[in-house]
Parts: C-alpha cells; sequence; structure tokens
C-alpha cells in the first residue's frame, strides 16, 4: 500500500532564463525562504496516480523544483483495489454533476475508509510534527484527519473545477466534507470552484501551471519540428527524416520513432496551414463541434486544414467513451463532402513512451498557424497554456479557467457560446486571414504565460501558503480549530 515516487531533482537555475528580472529577484528570494522555512521539513504530496493525467503533468515540475531549491519535497501515490478506484471515479464524475455508475452509500463510505485506512498504516508514521502535506484531490482526502493529528500542517489541493454544479454535484460535496475540511487550507484554481461548505478563510486560489523545460513545452528549433513531425507521420514531403533524437528529462537520450495514425485523405505537406485542436477523445471537448464548426465556416473560406490530436485510444482498453468518441469522430468524417474531408486530419498519437508523446504534442503546437480549445467544459485547460507558451494565437471558450488564461482580443480570443459554430469558424478565420494580429495576440500569450502560470509562479504561491502555515499555523486554522473542536466536542465550537 502506498509507494513512493522518485522524483530527481531539477534546478531551479534553468528557470532564470525565462523569467523578468522582477520576476529573478522574487524567485530567489523565495529559494531562500524556502530552504530557511522548511528546512528540516517534509513536503509530502498524496495521490493517487504517479502516470497519466493533468495532475501528474503538474506535479511532477514543482515536485522537482522543490528538490532542486533544497527542500525536502516529496511524492507518495496511495494504492487500492479495483474496486476502491471505481468508486473515486463515480466520486469523480459525480463531482462534474454526473450520475454514474452508482451510489455514495454507507457501503461506498466504508470500502472508501477502509483502503484509506491501510495507506495510512503507512504513511501516517513517516510524517513528523511540523512537516507540510499537500494532499490531491478526492481520493486521498479521507486521510487529511489522521495525517493533521500527526501534528503536520494539511493542505487540501482540489483540482477539480465546476462552473455550475448541481444536485449531485452538491451531495458528493456532502459525502466528501467530513473529511476535505480537517486541511488547514484548501487550494482550488479559481476562485469560483471552492466549495459549497468550506470555511472561505481558508481558501487559496493557485493556477495550475507549466514547465517551460518539459519536453511538452521546450523550445524546439522549426526543422526540428519539421523532423518530429514528418517522423510520427504528420507531415510528408516525400523525403525520409531519418531518426530524430531527443534528450529525456533524465539526461539519456530518446527517439521519436513511432508513427500517428491518422484518418485523412492524403497527408498534410510541409506548407499547409494547420488549426490545431490536442484533447482527448472526450465529449466535453467536443471534437464533432470541432469538426463540423471547421468543415462548415473554416474549410471554404480559407486554405487552412484542421488536425484533430488525441492520445491512441485503441490501446486503452479501460478507456470505451474515449473509443466511442473517436469513432464517432470518424464517422463525422466520413460523411463531411469529399473537399472538406481533404482538408481534416484525425490524428491519435503514440502513448507507448509519454516523453515522444509530449515532443509531438509539442512540434503540433509550433507548427500550428491557430490553436483551438472548443471545450464544451474546462477546469483549466493545460493545452491553453501550452499554446500560449509557444506564442500561438488561442480561440477558446470562455469557461471555467480559460477565461483567467486568456484575456480576449488581447492574448486570444474568447468564445461566448461554445455550440456556436459559426462564431468560432468566424474567430479562426479571422486569425487565419490576419497574420500580423495573431502575430501580436500570440506574442502577448507568451507574456501571459509568463507572467503568471509558470513553474516559478506556482512555486511562489505555494510558498506564500506555507510561510502562513508553518510560521503562524493559528492565523490560518484559527477558524480550523473551532470546526475541529465542535467535530470533537458537539456545542462546544460556541463557548
Ligand atoms: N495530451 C497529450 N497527448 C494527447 C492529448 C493530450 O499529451 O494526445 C496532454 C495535453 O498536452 C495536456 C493534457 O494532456 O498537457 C491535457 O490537459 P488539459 O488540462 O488540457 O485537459 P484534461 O485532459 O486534463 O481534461
Amino acid at each position: 500500500m502506498a509507494f513512493d515516487v522518485d522524483i530527481s531533482p531539477m534546478s531551479i537555475d534553468r528557470l532564470r532564463a525565462v523569467l523578468s528580472p522582477d520576476q529573478i529577484e522574487a524567485f530567489d528570494r523565495g529559494a531562500e525562504e524556502a530552504r530557511e522555512l522548511l528546512g528540516g521539513r517534509v513536503v509530502w504530496n498524496v495521490n493517487s496516480t504517479a502516470r497519466g493525467g493533468g495532475v501528474v503533468e503538474l506535479l511532477q515540475p514543482l515536485v522537482a523544483y522543490a528538490r532542486g531549491a533544497g527542500v525536502d519535497a516529496r511524492w507518495v501515490v496511495i494504492e487500492g483495489p479495483a474496486e476502491f478506484f471505481e468508486l473515486t471515479k463515480r466520486i469523480h464524475n459525480r463531482l462534474h454533476g454526473v450520475e454514474g455508475d452508482g451510489p455514495l452509500d454507507d457501503s461506498a463510505r466504508r470500502l472508501y475508509e477502509l483502503v484509506l485506512q491501510h495507506n495510512l498504516d503507512e504513511l501516517a508514521e513517516r510524517v513528523r510534527e511540523g512537516d507540510v502535506v499537500i494532499v490531491h484531490d478526492p481520493q486521498p482526502s479521507g486521510m487529511i484527519e489522521a495525517l493533521a493529528a500527526r501534528g503536520a500542517s494539511v493542505v487540501w489541493r482540489c483540482h477539480i473545477g465546476l462552473d455550475l454544479p448541481n444536485e449531485i454535484t452538491r451531495e458528493t460535496w456532502d459525502f466528501l466534507l467530513p473529511y476535505v475540511r480537517h486541511a488547514d487550507a484548501y487550494v482550488f484554481s479559481r476562485e469560483s470552484f471552492a466549495w459549497e461548505g468550506l470555511d472561505r478563510d481558508r481558501i487559496v486560489v493557485i493556477p495550475p501551471s507549466i514547465d517551460p523545460f518539459a519536453p511538452k513545452n521546450e523550445e524546439l528549433s522549426p526543422n526540428t519540428v519539421r523532423d518530429v513531425l514528418r517522423a510520427s507521420g504528420l507531415i510528408s514531403d516525400g523525403d525520409d527524416p531519418g531518426p530524430v533524437t531527443f534528450e529525456r528529462q533524465d539526461g539519456t537520450p530518446g527517439r521519436v520513432e513511432r508513427r500517428a495514425h491518422l484518418t485523412e485523405e492524403r497527408p498534410l505537406g510541409p506548407d499547409d496551414p494547420v488549426v490545431l485542436q490536442v484533447s482527448r477523445w472526450d465529449a466535453l471537448k467536443d471534437p464533432l463541434g470541432v469538426i463540423r464548426g471547421f468543415a462548415e465556416h473554416v474549410a471554404p473560406a480559407t486554405g487552412a486544414h484542421l488536425v484533430y490530436a488525441g492520445p491512441d485510444v485503441e490501446a486503452v482498453a479501460d478507456d470505451p467513451e474515449g473509443a466511442r468518441m473517436l469513432r464517432e469522430a470518424r464517422a463525422l468524417y466520413a460523411e463531411l463532402p469529399a473537399e472538406q474531408r481533404a482538408r481534416m486530419h484525425l490524428a491519435t498519437l503514440p502513448m507507448d513512451d509519454l516523453e515522444e508523446n509530449a515532443i509531438i504534442v509539442n512540434a503540433l503546437q509550433r507548427h500550428a498557424r491557430v490553436v483551438v480549445q472548443k471545450s464544451l467544459a474546462e477546469g483549466f485547460g493545460l493545452t491553453v497554456s501550452e499554446a500560449m507558451w509557444k506564442g500561438r494565437p488561442v480561440v477558446a471558450s470562455r469557461i471555467g479557467g480559460i477565461q483567467d488564461q486568456i484575456v480576449h482580443g488581447e492574448s486570444g480570443l474568447l468564445l461566448d457560446d461554445p455550440t456556436d459554430l459559426a462564431a468560432y469558424g468566424a474567430a479562426v478565420t479571422e486569425l487565419l486571414n490576419d497574420p500580423a494580429r495573431a502575430t501580436a495576440i500570440g506574442e502577448r500569450a507568451r507574456e501571459r504565460v509568463r507572467e503568471r502560470f509558470l513553474s516559478a509562479r506556482s512555486l511562489l504561491d505555494y510558498l506564500a501558503l506555507m510561510r502562513k502555515l508553518v510560521r503562524a499555523p493559528d492565523a490560518v486554522a484559527a477558524d480550523a480549530s473551532v470546526v475541529k473542536q465542535a467535530v470533537a466536542h458537539p456545542g462546544a465550537a460556541g463557548r
């Protein structure tokens, strides 16, 4: 039960290269303060998976940079039987307002508590008084009270965001509140995602960030972009690019050698203008709307091609939703008139080597003239920050955290109604037809990400939170003690 993820430290020095002088100064001060404040303490991160998903993407660089700054940050993954993860998936779906495959009743609660108790048996004795524990998402939240009882400061980091909670969401909050409310602070990606029923004073907003040096975001020269896209079969100009190598995060060499699977009439040429959406095959990413809107409103008005790139779902046996959505996308493609089909490329990207996959996504994003994120619901949208960092003009739905990422008309274009295909088509066409504006928006997009959405920013945000928790626990936990007292001795809180 529960295992450690081994994370090699990454030097924070390299972050300097992408920060402004003011940011470098704040960052250097922060690193020094972090060492002083957190010396002798462990900063634990607890979540439920070491592979795949946005949380892993976020956590990996933050833990690595914290270690590089001299902080003893660690990452522990809880384990459990399949029924536990079925239950936590149900909780996840219900938090998004979807009924799912069963109730959250007493037997669900017993299973949840039992599995977390097993995990706690090992973890609790490693956590010392004065440590900080960041518990990620609902899966491990049932451990918060016991970890706090060890004398640690406990932060609950909720990565899930929903604009409009419904009754099912609220019922699910009720199931989880008895666990999460014991935390000293609750971190959400935006203010409006904070759950009802939590003490407002302990709510902290920290938007997700991207690592500029991850394979997904690192600089690639135009030649490398072209070679990666040729090697993975996404563009073709008749030449064999030969092997394309890249440096893995651990310093060892990697090679782009697997090919994407493409549904297309003919391969993209190197100079075909590309409009791109990178997303899982998920109804909430609206692949059908992205395809139909492009076919009806962009293809006739421009010479551009659409690439919708998602992960290879055929390899993922436990994602029937992804496979179904991909089938539907292919069926829609097959129905399109030939001249529209000729401008469509549905790509499933190889997932066997996640760093190879990341380099391909990176190259695609850099190659695109316009990047689209026409989601119907989105907590944050890492793909939006990824594309903005690469100086791409993004057209995205005005929903969830995307509203914080893009300032409409300045650092991207926001779609008021994500289901309005004509408006989506018009925004994309506008940027394709006005390269100077597209470039200006792309430049401001990169600056916006530099200012707010890089790992350095998140590290400083977490440091500010820890300063409050570690230096003056009473300041943040004043209300917490009242709540805890009220739980331990009902009626005592008002005395
Ligand atoms: N992604 C990827 N390969 C794919 C599709 C998506 O690496 O084929 C990545 C994407 O670049 C981003 C993450 O998966 O880093 C998706 O995060 P986002 O917040 O955009 O959406 P989510 O999938 O978490 O809803």
